[in-house]
């Protein structure tokens, strides 16, 4: 924001000011994840699944949100999309949505405010919910109604949020929609289990684009395919957003098909956002030692045949974290201050990325460390070192 303490601005240039960034910003940013935290409540005490979790999304943007099991990711989508059921409850941040400024500014042309997605009432959330954001689920099987068929699952949706609008008119915008996804109109009348796995998946997309949505959720919509029908999914995405210009939260846990398709990627574990930045960064140079191993424990479709080191261990036990570091019992970089402090997430000198490790504690100097030299003889072994001895990695 500009400043205007101490400078010569009037109120109404300052107001004027204020007005600017806020269209400048609406006009590349529709979603800004702020300090967003979730807890599971239980009889042993409360589970932190999302900590603390930061993001912007930005028109048209593909992000990526990867991490093993347990992670937080889906938690956090479900908390962005206001679907969490109790004992899940958020407890803290918010969610700012962004109007398109072209279209919903008011009478007067000035630009739309940012809606508060979890200050929304029920009425609210209802429109908000499928025009501007909608959620594409894991394992289409069971995000589909096995007793319905596709189309009828299609005009639902449309009858349910556009009321308006004819039976006739339902029926060809589903038709719209399958061709859209690349599914013959002949399978209108198609159940989900007379579809193959693509197609079903297919199918659900369909469905979460009915109504134009500037934002669609992905949480895991590959996982159940083989891989060249992922490869053709992938693709589609990549090709529907080109067409319609929507943005995608993408979540999965295998990080080499992120890259394949993400703009920016963020990366969880325990909760958290551990790294930040765009796909060809983080797969030609991870920084942080969680990132290194999530991109050597699949094999890569092209290139030479590598050892997969992976990642030793398992993911914590978010009832009881590790002190400091969580990701320390587990790390072949961890030192002394990794048990004690944990590390928060900072920007790197360049700004476009950003690293929660000890080792990369000063942005300035942000050393670029050899991570496929780990420090301890044994992967996964905790050294006992100081930060500037990781230096020698290099
Ligand atoms: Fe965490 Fe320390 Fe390893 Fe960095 S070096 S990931 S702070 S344990």
């Amino acid at each position: 924001m500009q400043q205007v303490w101490g400078s010569a601005l009037t109120h109404e240039e300052a107001a004027n000011a204020m007005v600017q960034e806020t269209s400048a910003k609406s006009a590349d940013i529709v979603l800004d994840v702020r300090h967003v935290s979730v807890e599971y409540a239980g009889g042993g005490g409360a589970v932190h699944a999302v900590d603390d979790v930061s993001f912007t999304l930005a028109r048209g943007q593909i992000l990526g949100l990867a991490g093993e099991s347990g992670s937080g990711k889906s938690t956090l989508a479900n908390a962005i999309a206001r679907l969490l059921r109790p004992p899940a409850r958020v407890v803290g941040g918010e969610v700012l949505y962004y109007p398109r400024p072209e279209a919903d500014a008011d009478a007067r042309g000035a630009a739309p405010q940012p809606v508060d997605v979890l200050g929304l009432a029920p009425e609210a959330l209802r429109a908000f919910r499928w025009r501007r954001l909608s959620m594409v689920f894991q394992s289409a099987m069971n995000a589909l109604n096995p007793v319905l068929d596709i189309g009828t699952q299609i005009t639902d949706v449309l009858q349910a949020h556009c009321p308006s609008m004819s039976r006739r008119n339902r029926q060809e915008r589903a038709v719209e929609l399958l061709r859209l996804v690349g599914i013959a109109p002949d399978r209108l009348r198609s159940f989900p289990h007379e579809l193959s796995g693509g197609m079903r998946q297919r199918a659900t997309i369909a469905i979460a684009l009915a109504l134009n949505p500037e934002i669609i959720i992905m949480d895991e919509p590959t996982t159940a395919l083989d891989v060249v029908v992922q490869r053709e999914i992938l693709a589609e995405i990549t090709d529907l957003r080109d067409r319609l210009g929507f943005s995608v939260i993408f979540i999965t846990h295998d990080l080499s098909l992120l890259l394949e398709i993400a703009d920016r990627v963020a990366i969880m574990y325990a909760g958290r956002i551990v790294e930040t930045g765009t796909a060809a960064e983080l797969h030609c140079q991870p920084r942080h030692p969680y990132t290194y191993g999530l991109l050597h424990s699949f094999p890569k479709v092209r290139g030479p045949r590598l050892a997969l080191t992976g990642i030793p261990g398992s993911p914590p036990n978010l009832r009881a974290l590790p002190t400091g570091c969580a990701f320390h019992p587990r790390c072949a970089f961890a030192f002394d201050a990794c048990r004690d402090a944990t590390p928060d997430l900072q920007p790197c000198a360049s700004g476009a990325r950003s690293v929660a490790c000890h080792l990369y504690d000063d942005p300035a100097a942000f050393p670029v460390i050899d991570l496929s030299k780990p420090r301890a003889e044994a992967p996964g072994a905790a050294v006992s070192s100081s930060p500037n001895g990781a230096a020698q990695c290099m």
